[in-house]
């Protein structure tokens, strides 16, 4: 077995500059919460808009609870990335109007190269994609030829487009089992807790980008710890891209959508959770008589650069979802040559979820639920 540190992006620290500039920058763009009047106004234009356009709204769990009630009323969808641009492509729109960030936008255009991706901010972004720049990834691939390459969803179509396998959160594991078990040796990126969880649990050979997501990073597991102490029957849910010291504390690790079925179906009334705060809307809404806490991100060591919300997630708004719908601003552009090379590590990973769905007898098992839940869960 062989774990190798290979390029450390801190991404805040100690690029601090950078860092820190982008993230300001990020949080600068977040839109004011409207008045209740302008509320009004701007969600009854939005569904006008989206009716006249034949467009479909595709919203993320971490985005505002605004939006994501918008895309049910109207007939899309809340949910994790791999599903949103599942959603979109099985839907007769030609018009997707993605509130997420700009990978799920292009993870949607790859998916339907033929229609119109529109999103409320191009410059919604997230620390895994920006952490993972494709020439260094290319360069970093060609230097390890014999690995297969496998790269979570957060990466840009052009690390996609240089890898074997794209994986989501929760069917990682099970595809980095199938390589392993194959003898194959796997180059993983970009996320470095993810990536540990899925080598600790499946002892494969893996070398690690050591990329991060700047929300999931910030988790802390001695305040985790002194919180549990306060809730002692409270379970804790914990999404895989936080550190182990964080993991080793859960009660439940999964992908967002894993974490919502998991408070749904699991015997408790009280839950911390680890993930960004986006999620609890949704949680509230599926299990109302059970009480949610997000995870600590303060402490000694707290670095606090985004309090359990993405910055990116959070420049998603009505206000620029109306001006994308209204101009057509806000398009998804993705090479096609690059698409064409894009979807085949992603064709890959839908095609290892529908066989192992099929394998997969449902059950009132809470288990093997999870397990039904597998593939349609990225951050
Ligand atoms: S929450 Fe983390 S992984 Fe998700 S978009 Fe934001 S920075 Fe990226």
């Amino acid at each position: 077995m062989q774990m190798e540190a290979t390029k450390v992006i801190e991404f805040e620290l100690p690029q601090m500059d950078v860092g820190s500039s982008c993230t300001a920058a990020a949080w600068a763009r977040v839109p004011d919460a409207p008045s209740a009047a302008e509320k009004l106004r701007l969600k009854t234009r939005i569904k006008q808009l989206l009716h006249e356009k034949k467009a479909v709204l595709v919203a993320h769990y971490y985005v505002d609870a605004e939006l994501q009630d918008l895309a049910e009323e109207t007939g899309g969808c809340v949910s994790d990335s791999l599903e949103m641009a599942r959603f979109g492509r099985d839907h007769a729109a030609q018009t997707l109007i993605v509130a997420g960030v700009k990978f799920m936008g292009e993870t949607a255009k790859i998916l339907s190269p033929e229609k119109t991706i529109l999103m409320p901010d191009l410059d919604a972004t997230c620390s895994l994609d920006l952490g993972c720049p494709s020439d260094e990834f290319a360069a970093f691939c060609d230097a390890h030829p014999d690995r297969t390459v496998v790269v979570y969803a957060n990466t840009s179509a052009a690390v996609k487009a240089r890898a074997d396998w794209m994986v989501t959160s929760s069917i990682g594991l099970d595809i980095v089992a199938h390589l392993h078990a194959q003898g194959k040796k796997i180059l993983w990126a970009p996320d470095k807790h993810l990536g540990g969880y899925i080598q600790q649990k499946t002892g494969a050979d893996m070398l690690l980008w050591q990329g991060s997501c700047l929300v999931h990073d910030e988790f802390k597991g001695v305040e985790l710890d002194l919180l549990k102490a306060e809730y002692p029957h409270a379970k804790i849910l914990v999404h895989p891209e936080s550190p182990a010291a964080v993991v080793a504390l859960a009660d439940m690790v999964g992908s967002t959508s894993q974490m919502i079925h998991a408070a749904m179906t699991m015997d408790a009334q009280e839950f911390i959770v680890a993930t960004d705060n986006g999620i609890l809307h949704k949680m509230q809404m599926a299990a109302p008589d059970k009480r949610f806490i997000v995870a600590p991100t303060a402490g000694n060591s707290a670095t606090c650069k985004s309090c359990a919300h993405c910055p990116w997630m959070a420049m998603n708004g009505l206000a620029n979802l109306l001006y994308a719908l209204e101009t057509g601003s806000g398009e998804i552009i993705v090479d096609p040559s690059v698409g064409k090379k894009a979807k085949l590590c992603i064709d890959r990973m839908l095609d290892f979820a529908a066989a192992k769905k099929a394998n997969v007898r449902p059950s009132s098992d809470l288990a093997q639920e999870q397990k039904l839940f597998s593939g349609i869960g990225p951050a």
